[in-house]
């Protein structure tokens, strides 16, 4: 469930809800339109009785569903092209209503043949160019090249108030008050263009949910709660005013003759509705935020904590494994060998002269040594299941399980040459001239559960024998 929903709201899920959703208004335009075009009156205005969804709407739907597809796809500048187009109609259409003008721009593009309920031949109801005004400013905040958190909240406000308006006018049809989609005696909204607001406002709310999340990585905590309130408050206000002049018009249908109450009741409702639902979003989106932040906090602990175990197991000169670590292991790796029958193999490695070393070139360049020396012998044992590590001071250790003597013989070898392959000077050394080490080799089977330390001190044994023979060798004990 809570899964679920973290991908419902993941900015990849949202961005496919705005694409699907701004083809659909894209379609929507495009099939009104074709339906203007081929004269089929059930496309532009669904049923006979109903108003027909203007031309000029119909563009405006299909412009909308460019523009937010453009936006969803970083396509500010056409995105920002289309609203404004959309805007310049709105605009004219709004100056014509305002100024009782005719400025030919509602029967420009279409001869308007169907004019049920329309005020105006062509032009499109006020309602609805409200909604276009409001939608087209929401994505012209939204298209800016910067884009801040004030503006991305007023286009969120903008989406609630074209969402409310929409939901209103779809209402009207549901419950047969005319008034709730049409203004006084002017063109009425078609049921098609309320429907396509509806959704127009819950795209534009969710774009800036998207957009917000993608550039400040979550929406501001009081976002959606205004919205809502705001949504509320512009489905509660219309609802009223639409109710109010029904019962004026309809002889007070709804109520007894002396009051409003049905208007009143959905005015103080709608209110306290708007305000409860507010609160709830409010209270959802902060417990959400909390809950957020304790994840966060927890992956953080949690990757600290894995952090602080790697450190505690790491030598802080050479980064290899630390004599910690060592312990751990050949404790493991012993049982493992003794359950399985197998052989497990042991290299003890010791500098040679480091004391002189560190005399004649000093400490600092000791330690530098021992990092170069710590990255030939990691090198040389390969298998995720070997083990390379600081033992302490300049002497090293590599655990080699499933290996036999000869084997570990061989990487002994290998790890002998690469170290004198480095060709660090040892001027001061009795051995070489170069920096060289002592090795000692053993390997068993084990037979007993517990006889890890006699184990150890076979391979001690060997390197006491390699560093007895003058050093710069390695030297294998034979097994039992
Ligand atoms: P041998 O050939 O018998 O092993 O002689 P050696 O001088 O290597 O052995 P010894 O045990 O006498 O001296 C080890 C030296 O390693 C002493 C110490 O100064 C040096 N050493 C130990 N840890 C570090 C370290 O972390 N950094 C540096 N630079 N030197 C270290
Ligand atoms: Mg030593
Ligand atoms: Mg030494």
């Amino acid at each position: 469930m809570e899964s679920l929903w973290k991908l419902l709201t993941s900015p990849l899920y949202l961005k496919h809800m705005l694409d699907v959703g701004a083809s659909v208004l894209l379609c929507l335009g495009f099939v009104v339109i074709f339906g203007w075009y081929i004269k089929s009156s059930s496309l532009v205005q669904l049923s006979p009785h109903f108003v027909p969804m203007q031309f000029n709407t119909a563009l405006g739907f299909l412009l909308l569903g460019i523009s937010l597809f453009a936006l969803n796809n970083s396509r500010k500048a056409i995105a920002t092209s289309c609203a404004a187009v959309i805007f310049l109609i709105v605009f004219l259409t709004l100056t014509q209503y305002l100024f009782k003008v005719d400025l030919l721009i509602d029967e420009l593009l279409m001869d308007p043949y169907i004019v049920t309920a329309t005020s105006h031949p062509g032009r499109m109801a006020p309602n609805t160019a409200l909604n276009f005004c409001l939608s087209s400013f929401s994505i012209l905040l939204m298209g800016r090249s910067k884009l801040t958190l004030p503006r991305l909240f007023f286009a969120s406000i903008s989406g609630g108030l074209v969402m409310g308006l929409g939901f209103v006018a779809m209402l009207g049809y549901l419950s047969n008050i005319e008034t709730a989609y049409g203004w006084g005696r002017l063109t009425r909204m078609a049921l098609h263009t309320s429907i396509g607001f509806v959704l127009t406002g819950a795209l534009l709310i969710v774009a800036v949910k998207y957009l917000s999340a993608r550039h400040y990585g979550r929406s501001p905590l009081f976002f959606l709660p205004v919205t809502v309130c705001i949504l509320g408050f512009t489905v509660t206000i219309a609802l009223w005013q639409a109710f109010w002049v029904a019962e004026l018009t309809m002889k007070k249908q709804y109520t007894n003759a002396d009051s409003n109450l049905v208007a009143e009741s959905i005015l103080i409702g709608g209110g306290v509705f708007s305000l409860v639902m507010a609160s709830a979003v409010w209270y959802a989106e902060k417990f959400k935020y909390q809950l957020e932040t304790l994840r966060e906090a927890k992956t953080q602990i949690l990757q600290l904590n894995q952090r602080l175990e790697q450190l505690s197991y790491s030598d802080a000169l050479t980064g290899i494994a630390n004599r910690r670590l060592f312990d751990l292991t050949i404790e493991k790796e012993w049982g493992r060998a003794y359950r399985d029958k197998s052989s497990l193999a042991l290299i003890f490695i010791d500098i040679d002269c480091f004391k002189l070393y560190n005399d004649c070139y000093g400490h600092q360049q000791g330690d530098r040594c021992l990092q170069q020396v710590a990255e030939v012998l990691n090198s040389v044992a390969r298998r995720s299941s070997d083990l390379t590590a600081r033992y302490g001071g300049e002497e090293f250790v590599l655990l080699l399980p499933d290996t036999k003597l000869h084997t570990a013989q061989m990487i002994a070898q290998k790890a002998l040459e690469g170290v004198r392959d480095l060709r660090i000077s040892h001027k001061a050394s009795p051995v070489s001239p170069i920096v060289t080490f002592s090795a000692g080799v053993y390997a068993c089977i084990p037979e007993d559960r517990s006889a890890i330390a006699p184990f150890i001190s076979k391979v001690d044994q060997a390197l006491y024998e390699a560093k007895r023979m003058s050093r710069n060798r390695v030297v294998i004990l034979p097994s039992a």
